[in-house]
């Protein structure tokens, strides 16, 4: 089904019913400055994108390093649904490499374009297309299959190009690969020559965009409309330099704008981006669609109030389909509706009058640019009810004692009240912080309780720094935010854990 009336008028010629994703998070999305991943981080990343329902997964460079090379066999070899794919240049090394990984797919590449063969490769037309037919012939019979994709297509002369995709199709290639190397298409040059190349290639075309020009989704999704049956895509639009299309968005866009299925688990969209996430170590931007944290988020008092009427209303896309949740921000732009919600979820009543007072000071608040979270709404609803908001603390520490020695894991005891109860309780963790929180943990005693984000900022001011901790936790699907300041790292992430306890434990 397509949503929305205006992208129902166009009727695209080409346009397949079915997409199937080919995944190059494992190597082009390695390929990003400042990404490594161990064999461990490719296998976490590979189950989860199987499981997604990715056909392809491209593991990795097998040749670059014997690192590399057992990373992708790991892969190759870990059972997954999805088929393995390993990267080889037009070198009898590099394909002996990845078919040592006993991949499913060889994906041979060579660049065709001018810039390529003259200062790259300093090889005529000719002879690359003789070198291709040798690549393609050598894999194919040692009885693997082949991904063929001449590099740079996007800046080959037409007629170049089609005698080389013409070449591979005639050799039964499994699928040919449409590549933007350096991304300088636009989206009706992408629909273009699509088109022109259908008419030499009969196997399924693959197309590989890169987003130096912002343009990789658009130009995938143009190929897609001209006939392209495999998107190339990376989670979180990883890549080289400006990264490639992103996974997400190519799936959403397929499936919402377009109507066509990609064979993805869009719930586990979310999570899978949030693995990537962690492993790569590349913090996907706010404001980035789908999966960022401001995708879902509402500040503004009219779109607060228009979503909580019918969340449609400012949401083109469901959070719920992707494994997302809907997050109303508070700050100068949220009205009383928003903040009455949000008092509603923690059993907070207020009067009319009360509201709009509860309001205008957290308006204030935000216009002085300070970043409120949840626990600054109450504090400023408990001031302005007085007692009657008030609620006992559920959780209270008493004491707390860490070890920590060189070359062990630190240790860490505590004791804490759980509704008047004393608990006592010892964890060791990755450090101190780790420790002290895991020891919190098993004394409330509570296996739903997860911390799922950890952030600190150090504040300087004067000669001394203060720690600021701001965590969110969940617990049976309901999360809150909670922040704690001390001098010291630890206590402060002790302060804001406790604060954060007793919130989800009330919701
Ligand atoms: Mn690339």
């Amino acid at each position: 089904m397509i949503g929305f009336e205006f992208n129902k008028k166009i009727k695209y010629e080409g346009k397949p019913g079915k997409v199937k994703i080919f995944d190059t998070t494992l190597r082009d999305g390695e390929q990003t400055p400042g990404v490594g991943m161990t064999r461990q981080d490719k296998v976490e990343i590979a189950t989860a994108l199987s499981k997604l329902g990715v056909d392809v997964i491209e593991a990795g460079f097998p040749v670059s390093s014997q690192g590399e090379f057992e990373a992708v066999k790991a892969v190759a070899e870990a059972g997954l649904k999805s088929r393995v794919c390993a990267l080889a240049r037009c070198v009898e090394k590099d394909m002996d490499a990845a078919m040592d990984c006993n991949v499913d797919l060889v994906h041979i590449f060579i660049g065709t374009s001018p810039i390529h063969r003259k200062y790259k490769l300093k090889m005529n037309e000719e002879e690359i297309l003789k070198k291709a037919e040798q690549c393609i012939q050598y894999v194919k019979d040692r009885g693997f299959k082949v991904h063929f994709s001449p590099e740079d297509a996007c800046r080959t002369e037409l007629p170049y190009l089609k005698k080389v995709c013409k070449l591979a199709n005639d050799m039964k290639v499994s699928e040919i690969n449409i590549p933007d190397t350096v991304g300088v298409m636009t989206p009706q040059a992408m629909h273009w020559l699509i088109k022109e190349l259908k008419s030499v290639i009969k196997v399924p075309i693959a197309v590989h965009c890169h987003n130096d020009f912002g343009l990789a989704v658009s130009n995938t999704l143009a190929a897609v409309a001209a006939g392209a049956v495999m998107p190339h895509v990376t989670v979180n639009g990883l890549g080289e330099r400006a990264g490639n299309a992103d996974f997400e968005q190519v799936v959403l866009g397929c499936k919402i704008l377009y109507g066509i299925d990609t064979g993805i688990k869009l719930k586990d969209i979310y999570s899978a981006s949030k693995i990537v996430e962690r492993v790569s170590g590349i913090k996907v931007m706010p404001n980035f669609p789908i999966v960022g944290d401001n995708a879902f988020a509402h500040q503004s008092g009219v779109h607060v109030h228009g979503v909580l009427a019918k969340a449609a209303t400012y949401e083109p896309i469901a959070p719920e389909m992707v494994g997302a949740k809907r997050r109303m921000v508070l700050g100068k732009l949220i009205g009383a509706h928003g903040i009455k919600d949000k008092l509603e979820q923690f059993s907070i009543k207020v009067n009319e009058e009360q509201l709009q007072e509860i309001t205008s000071k957290v308006k204030e608040l935000g216009a002085k640019g300070k970043k409120l979270v949840e626990e600054d709404l109450i504090a400023i609803a408990e001031d302005v009810l007085g007692a009657t908001a008030k609620k006992e603390r559920i959780v209270e520490l008493l004491d707390m004692k860490l070890h920590s020695e060189l070359h062990k894991k630190p240790v860490a005891t505590v004791k804490v009240t759980v509704n008047g109860k004393p608990k006592t309780a010892t964890k060791e963790g990755v450090g101190p912080v780790d420790a002290t929180l895991n020891a919190i943990k098993k004394a409330v005693g509570d296996e739903s309780i997860r911390l799922d984000e950890y952030h600190l900022d150090a504040i300087t001011g004067g000669s001394d720094a203060l720690a600021e901790v701001t965590i969110r936790v969940s617990r049976n699907g309901n999360s809150t935010i909670a922040r704690g300041v001390n001098e010291d790292v630890v206590m402060a992430s002790v302060i804001a854990f406790i604060n954060g306890l007793n919130r989800i434990l009330k919701k």
